[in-house]
């Protein structure tokens, strides 16, 4: 899974490690977020680039999943549409009025 940080758009380092609360230090990429030594989910991920130091969602670091789920949206919306459009249709014509 490719992650670039959401702010400066820099993939994060591999030799990158963020400090656990429980003292341990860790890749968050290795694991999305979670402390192997105490099981935290680690929700926020700072961006380590001199210059951002971004703390942002740590599934924001991953633009495929956001754009799959902006597809599956608006699909979504796409067959909501549909099934609308379909159910105002009138079934009973009116041709042979007239
Ligand atoms: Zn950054
Ligand atoms: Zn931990």
């Amino acid at each position: 899974m490719s992650a670039i940080c959401p702010d400066c758009k820099t993939p994060p380092d591999n030799h990158q490690e963020w400090l656990c609360f429980c003292g341990e230090s860790f890749n968050h990429f290795n694991n999305i977020g979670k402390c192997l030594h105490c099981g935290y989910i680690h929700e926020f991920t700072e961006c380590q680039q001199p210059g951002c130091k971004s703390i942002t969602l740590h599934l924001n670091w991953y633009p495929p999943v956001t754009e799959n789920v902006m597809n599956l949206k608006s699909e979504l919306n796409l067959i909501s549409y549909l099934e609308k459009a379909s159910l105002s249709k009138n079934p009973i014509r009116r041709l042979d009025v007239e």
